[in-house]
C-alpha cells in the first residue's frame, strides 16, 4: 500500500474506498504505517473530514481490528450508556448497577481521563481491589452472573482505537466529528449491544464546545448506531458545569455512593434515572419516558441498586472492608484547603473547564497517557449556579497532596466561580433527545 499516496488524497478533498480504509487501519494495526505518517492521515481528516460511507468503513474497520463480545442467548437485553467526556461525570457508577437491577445486561467498556476530563476507569480504580482489566470471558461470565459489569477494553478488543486514540491525543485531532464517531461506535459494537444511549456533552469542558457542534456528533452517532442494528438514542447535556458537587477520582466515587443510597446530588441523580428511562423506552420495556422514569425512580429508590453495585464491586475484586473504611473518611488527600465566597450573592457559574483543570493540575487526572494520578485529590462541596453564598462561605474544598499543589492552582481557584447579585437564569441540564 502506497500510505503517502493516501495521505495526500485526503489532504486534497478526496474520498477513500471502503477497501482503502480497511487496507490502512490494518496495516497500521500490524506495525506498518509508522505514527508520523499515521499522525499525517489524521491531521488530513481533521481538516478535510470523512463521509458518511467513510466514516461507517472507518467504524468498521476498527471494530473489526480486534476480537468482539459474545454472549450467550438470554431474555435480558444487553444495553449501554457511552458519555463523551466531562467533568464531575460518575454517572456511569451509579447507573450500571441500576440496569442490571432493571433487568438488563451491562457490558460497559469504559476509557480512561485524559486532558481535563475525567475517566470512569481511573474513578474506579481508586476502590482498594478493584480490578478493571478483565479477559473477554470474565467480562461475559460477569455480565452473565451478576447483570454488569464496568471494565477496560481487553488487548484484543478494538486495537485500532486504542493505539489511533492514543496518536489523536498527542497530535491535537481528537474533536473531529468523524474520529469521534468511529472511535466511539467501533468499542460500542464490539459489546454486542441492543440498545445504546449517548450522553453527548457542550460546554467549556466538552469537546464539542457548542450545542451545535454537539448536536452534529449526537447525529452522525446516532444515524450509524441504529443503521447498524443498535437501538441508539444521544442526550445533549450541559458540561459548562460539573456534575454533582465532587471531581476528583475517589471523591466521585463516595459521591456515587450517596446517589446509589438515594443522598447524591440531583443532577447526578437525574442524568442516572433519565438513561435509564431512555433505555427502558429503546427496549420497549417501557411505552413512554415518563412511565419508564416512574419505573426507574422505583428500582433507585428500592435499595437493590446499592446491593447490585457491592455485588459488582466484589466480582471485581473489591476489598469491601477497607472500602468501608474509606468511605467514612472524607480527607483523603493530606491537605484541604476551603476556597472561600469573597461576596454575598448568588453562584452564577462554576467553571467546568476550570474545575477540570485544577483536578488535573492537583495530580488527579494526565497530562499524558503515562502519567500516574493520584486518586485522592480533587474538590467537593462544589458551590453550583444559583446557589446563595454569603461573603467568607464555602464555594468549595480543594484536596491536594501537599500546599505547593494548592499554591500551584490558587491563581485558577477564585477564577473558578462567579458571584452576581441575582440568580443566573437557569439553564437546562439537558437540552433535547435524538
Ligand atoms: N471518547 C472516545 O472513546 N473516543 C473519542 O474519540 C472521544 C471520546
Amino acid at each position: 500500500m502506497n500510505f503517502l499516496s493516501l495521505i495526500e488524497s485526503k489532504r486534497d478533498g478526496q474520498t477513500f474506498s471502503l477497501d482503502q480504509i480497511g487496507g490502512f487501519v490494518s496495516a497500521y494495526v500490524a506495525g506498518k504505517v509508522p505514527d508520523y505518517q499515521m499522525a499525517a492521515m489524521l491531521m488530513a481528516i481533521f481538516f478535510r473530514g470523512l463521509d458518511v460511507s467513510e466514516t461507517r468503513a472507518l467504524t468498521f474497520a476498527m471494530r473489526d481490528s480486534g476480537e468482539v463480545l459474545k454472549f450467550p442467548k438470554d431474555s435480558r437485553p444487553l444495553v449501554d450508556k457511552h458519555s463523551t467526556g466531562g467533568v464531575g461525570d460518575k454517572v456511569s457508577l451509579p447507573l450500571a448497577p441500576l440496569l442490571a437491577c432493571l433487568g438488563f445486561r451491562v457490558p460497559m467498556i469504559s476509557g480512561r481521563g485524559l486532558g481535563i476530563t475525567g475517566g470512569t476507569l481511573d474513578k474506579l480504580e481508586s476502590i482498594p481491589g478493584f480490578r478493571t482489566a478483565l479477559s473477554l470471558e470474565e467480562i461475559v461470565a460477569q455480565v452473565q452472573s451478576v447483570g454488569c459489569v464496568i471494565c477496560s477494553q481487553t488487548a484484543t478488543m478494538v486495537p485500532a482505537d486504542k493505539a489511533l486514540y492514543a496518536l489523536r491525543d498527542v497530535t491535537g485531532t481528537v474533536p473531529s466529528i468523524p474520529l469521534i464517531t468511529a472511535s466511539i461506535l467501533s468499542k460500542k459494537l464490539a459489546e454486542s449491544l441492543d440498545a445504546l444511549v449517548l450522553d453527548v456533552k457542550f460546554g467549556s469542558a466538552a469537546f464539542m464546545q457548542t450545542p451545535e457542534t454537539a448536536r452534529e456528533l449526537a447525529q452522525a452517532m446516532v444515524s450509524l448506531g441504529n443503521e447498524c442494528g443498535v437501538n441508539t438514542r444521544a442526550v445533549l447535556t450541559d458540561m459548562n458545569t460539573p456534575i454533582g458537587s465532587a471531581a476528583g477520582n475517589w471523591l466521585e466515587v463516595q459521591e456515587s455512593v450517596a446517589c446509589l443510597e438515594n443522598r447524591g446530588p440531583n443532577d447526578l441523580r437525574k442524568l442516572v434515572i433519565d438513561f435509564a428511562a431512555h433505555l427502558l423506552v429503546q427496549t420497549k420495556r417501557a411505552d413512554d419516558l415518563d412511565a419508564a422514569r416512574i419505573s426507574a425512580e422505583e428500582c433507585h429508590a428500592s435499595g437493590e441498586p446499592k446491593r447490585k453495585w457491592y455485588e459488582m464491586l466484589a466480582a471485581q475484586g473489591c476489598d469491601l472492608d477497607a472500602f468501608h473504611r474509606a468511605l467514612k473518611r472524607d480527607d483523603t488527600a493530606p491537605v484541604i484547603f476551603e476556597i472561600k465566597a469573597e461576596r454575598s450573592g448568588f453562584v452564577s457559574r462554576c467553571n467546568a473547564r476550570i474545575i477540570g483543570e485544577i483536578v488535573r493540575d492537583l495530580g488527579g487526572g494526565r497530562l499524558r497517557k503515562e502519567d500516574v494520578i493520584d486518586f485522592s485529590v480533587g474538590l467537593d462541596r462544589l458551590a453550583k449556579p444559583g446557589q446563595q453564598v454569603k461573603s467568607g462561605e464555602i464555594l468549595a474544598r480543594v484536596h491536594a497532596r501537599t500546599n505547593s499543589h494548592i499554591e500551584a492552582v490558587r491563581g485558577k481557584m477564585q477564577s473558578a466561580f462567579e458571584i452576581a447579585e441575582n440568580p443566573p437564569a437557569e439553564s437546562p441540564l439537558v437540552l433535547e433527545v435524538l
